[in-house]
């Protein structure tokens, strides 16, 4: 994670970055990164309990919460922990026009054709100049998020947005915070102040490249093992609903890993997976608690052999590609039940 940042770094000189950490950081563990994220800017979360928690560790940099202050009753939390907002629709203005005490820097949100959270372009003035007209704003930035930074071909491109955002905050004078991974990594001629990576900071690479191409390395590996072995004839068939049926004697794996760990039940047959290092494939419908594999290419592959599902040596992208999802639902997903080990520490 720690070496990932520094990619984000050099492929952004000059921009300072809000490590985005929401979702346990990606499902990562938020200490693990409040330790390897020290030398980003900024963290940028959405759970308030989670930005406490930062602040007790000793996080001490700023930290941005992406989607702002949902009631007044938050707003001293805020306060006393110098959280800083992302200000995204009217109600926010209103709670802050009334509040007293710490002033807090906050984030105007621009919808710049996301169309998620955020001003509509002809009201990001008038919502600017009552933030700055406000005791409880000590200082305002501006964002806007891009929904196809990805894919060239969209509709709505990142440029298309750019302009719009452009448009409507002329006259502004605020730093600016952008790009997600897939605009660092794919559009790094934006400029912006601040960039917003998140899924990169994982080894994760949004859009059709692999983390690789960009030097960027796995964060989270998940391992387990081999738990039974089965010989199978021509024409049985393995799980439930029998999904996959041999057409040759075969041998087969039984993995300690199901979707109640956060494996995808809509893995397919084919679904890629690693058994003692060697690639292989998952067979018929993920279980609870339970996958099957392919031991063909295995003859030595026994009970307790080691199966790597995603990570070192298998790109959690490429198993999410063949599981119908992205990198990011995967790395969320992974249960509490899974046990955690932190390398590198
Ligand atoms: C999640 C999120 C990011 C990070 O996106 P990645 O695709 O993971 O880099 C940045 N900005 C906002 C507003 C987000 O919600």
């Amino acid at each position: 994670m720690r070496s990932n940042l520094a990619v984000a770094q050099a492929m952004m000189p000059g921009a300072r970055v809000w490590a985005v950490v929401k979702a346990d950081a990606y499902g990562h563990g938020l200490v693990n990164a409040f330790n390897a994220f020290t030398h980003a800017d900024g963290l940028s979360l959405v759970e308030l309990d989670r930005a406490i928690g930062l602040r007790e560790l000793g996080w001490q940099k700023p930290l941005m919460m992406m989607e702002g202050l949902f009631s007044v009753d938050e707003l001293p939390i805020f306060q006393q922990h110098q959280l800083q907002p992302v200000v995204h629709y009217q109600a926010q203005l209103e709670l802050l026009q009334h509040a007293s005490g710490e002033p807090l820097h906050v984030h105007l949100k621009v919808n710049s054709g996301m169309n998620r959270l955020g001003f509509a372009p002809e009201q990001v003035q008038v919502a600017y100049q009552r933030l700055r007209s406000m005791p409880a704003v000590s200082g305002i930035s501006l964002l806007t998020h891009f929904a196809n930074a990805e894919n060239p071909s969209a509709v709505l491109t990142p440029q298309r947005q750019l302009q719009r955002f452009h448009e409507c905050t002329q006259g502004i004078n605020a730093e600016l915070s952008l790009s997600n991974s897939a605009a660092v990594l794919l559009q790094p001629q934006i400029a912006c102040d601040w960039i917003r990576p998140g899924v990169m900071l994982y080894g994760g690479s949004p859009g059709g490249h692999t983390a690789h191409d960009f030097g960027l390395m796995p964060a989270m590996t998940l391992t387990s093992e081999l738990i039974s072995v089965q010989q199978l004839h021509a024409g049985d068939s393995v799980g439930y609903g029998s999904l996959f049926t041999a057409d040759q004697p075969m041998r087969i794996g039984i993995v300690a890993c199901g979707y109640a760990d956060g494996y995808p039940r809509h893995a397919p047959t084919g679904t890629p997976v690693l058994v003692d290092g060697v690639r292989t494939r998952v067979l018929g419908r993920v279980s609870m608690d339970m996958l099957s594999v392919d031991l063909t290419p295995l003859p030595a592959a026994t009970i307790g052999s080691k199966v790597t599902l995603w990570g070192d040596g298998l790109p959690i992208d490429e198993v999410a590609s063949a599981a119908g999802t992205i990198s990011y639902e995967l790395m969320c997903a992974t249960a509490p039940r899974v046990r955690r080990e932190t390398r590198g520490a």
